[in-house]
């Protein structure tokens, strides 16, 4: 039987775990790393390479480098390297892909099926564009489910007792904050809220503003411009946080930053622990409104919480432990590992889906209210935050105007009461609608969310029961025939990758040291009624 595996597909780097003998193992990249870095590139001779090796080349072929990706999921963004375009998806994929081929290469075993986690706080789009970077990368997502979820599940997995506990997740690019009660045989999620945009690259990209600031005040040369030399301030501030993590104090040493006419300028700055967590405190701060807001979505105090698990590589930041320490007035645990915990969780998941370890029932909930917009600018809301999945909510609304025969279904998700203020996930029209005056027309919209997320919306006309139905895909997703097109392209890919490491293994043969896998990897408008329906 083809295995399956867990996926953390993460901002900085990603992780792959499969179930050996039950339990949750994590597979060891082609290079010998316990997580991979989700980062992608491409040589000039066309050549692509991902992970450790595409990361050891970026500050040399900057402009061919790719990374937090993640970040841009579900986005319109489009990579571009010598004419060609690429999705944020697709970018994915290729990580996924090499994921997947060094996962085969690991277990000895086709690999088909997969877990992919996501952050709780992704929107539709975001969800919708992972699973299909799966699907180019081929891979059957059998379920998309939320990093802290997977970490709750990791955790609690062999120690069922009855307990509240909360998952503060802070990656490379994105922050979740996750309650979840543990029972017997369940997980639930009882609130979930975040940010999808603040994480470890904020932390870096403060530090990499101070050692700007402090080159242009040596040497008077803005280095912002130069892709180059950011790479390496980029690079250098991230190892330098890493540091502080540990140390009261660092240096950042970079000879031959740039050149001042003939002469090589150089950077030498100190940055203490103190200074660091001056630059980035707003960016602590920032993880408070997340966790206030899940705590009250629960009905909780701090003192109702049994464990707060910390989760992601930025959880390390001592700042942020002294936040999460004094917010929930206890000592955080890390009796899990954070960078492994979430891939583990999601092979877990995966294996109760496929019945191959106990089961046991996760209940996960939306993070963003959803929802259309009504006359007025106003929006209304059709499915509430936090309400569990899969969920089925109904709702009827009416013409606007007299023998008005078709609506625009404006579907929204966020948690403002404007329209305009939340995130429009697509739009449809429902036409031929019976003529009528204003008001009588009865039009039912139905919002479904399935257990991946992902969400469905259709709107009937009672009156003829014409109706029309759409999955939610945004401007940044991509079409079925896309979709084909990047897997014909990703095998292809395969194909090559495979030859590529083949040959890489001969050549290891035949020179007799260099290890295989080290040798390459490329391998309408509604207005609400005075009996609650709502005119269109
Ligand atoms: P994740 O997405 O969970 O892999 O987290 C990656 C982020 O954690 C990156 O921004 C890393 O720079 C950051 N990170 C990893 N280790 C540490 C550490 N010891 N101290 C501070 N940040 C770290």
């Amino acid at each position: 039987m083809a295995k399956l595996i867990g996926i953390d597909l993460g901002t900085t780097n990603s992780c792959v775990a499969f179930l050996e003998n039950g339990r949750a193992t994590v597979i060891p990249s082609a290079e010998g790393g316990r997580t991979t870095p989700s980062v992608v590139a491409f040589t000039k001779d066309g050549e692509r390479i991902v992970g450790q090796a595409a990361k050891r080349q970026a500050v040399t072929n900057a402009q061919r480098t790719f990374s937090s990706v993640k970040r841009e999921m579900g986005s319109d963004k489009i990579y571009t390297v010598d004419g060609k375009k690429f999705r944020p998806q697709e970018l994915s994929a290729m990580i996924l892909q090499k994921l997947r081929s060094d996962a085969e290469a690991y277990i000895g075993e086709k690999v088909t099926d997969a877990v992919i986690t996501v952050p709780a706080y992704f929107t539709d789009a975001q969800r919708q564009a992972t699973k299909d970077a799966g699907t180019i990368a081929g891979l059957n997502v059998l379920r998309i489910i939320n990093e802290p979820t997977a970490a709750a599940l990791a955790y609690g997995f062999d120690k069922m007792v009855s307990r509240k506990i909360m998952v503060f997740d802070l990656g490379g690019g994105t922050f979740d904050v996750s309650i979840l009660e543990i029972g017997s045989d369940m997980i639930e999620v009882l609130a979930t809220a975040g940010n999808n945009h603040l994480g470890g690259d904020d932390f870096d990209q403060c530090v990499v503003g101070y050692l700007l600031d402090a080159f242009r005040r040596e040497h008077g040369m803005d280095l912002s411009k130069d892709a180059v030399a950011m790479q390496r301030l980029n690079e250098a501030a991230e190892k330098a946080k890493i540091e502080l993590s540990t140390s009261r104090e660092t240096t950042v040493n970079l000879p031959f930053l740039a050149m001042k006419g003939a002469s090589p300028m150089h950077l030498e700055v100190s940055l203490t622990r103190a200074r660091f967590d001056e630059l980035t405190a707003h960016l602590v701060s920032a993880t408070r409104g997340p966790v206030q807001q899940a705590m009250d979505d629960a009905g909780l105090q701090p003192k109702d919480i049994d464990r707060v698990l910390l989760v992601g590589g930025s959880t390390r930041i001592p700042a942020v432990q002294d936040a999460v320490r004094k917010m929930m007035d206890r000592e955080p645990s890390r009796d899990i590992n954070p960078d492994e915990c979430v891939a583990m969780g999601a092979c877990l998941q995966g294996g109760v889906l496929t019945g191959t370890v106990n089961s046991l029932l996760l209940i996960d909930v939306t993070p963003l209210s959803l929802g259309i917009e009504t006359v007025g600018d106003v929006f209304a809301q059709i499915i509430p935050r936090n309400t569990p999945l899969p969920c089925h909510h109904s709702q009827v609304f009416t013409t606007a105007a007299h023998f008005q025969t078709s609506v625009e279904i404006n579907v929204l998700q966020g948690e403002r009461g404007s329209a305009s203020g939340n995130k429009s996930l697509g739009k449809f029209r429902l036409e031929g609608i019976r003529r009528a005056l204003r008001g009588i027309p009865q039009i039912e919209v139905t919002f479904s969310i399935d257990t991946n997320g992902i969400v469905q919306v259709s709107a009937k006309d009672l009156g003829t029961g014409r109706s029309q139905e759409i999955t939610i895909s945004g401007s940044g997703n991509m079409s079925r025939e896309e979709i084909d097109r990047a897997m014909r392209e990703a095998e292809i890919y395969a194909e090559q990758d495979r030859q590529n490491r083949e040959a890489a293994e001969k050549h290891s043969r035949s020179w007799g040291k260099r290890d295989a896998g080290a040798a390459k990897e490329e391998a309408g408008k509604f207005s609400e009624d005075d009996d609650g329906a709502m005119d269109v």
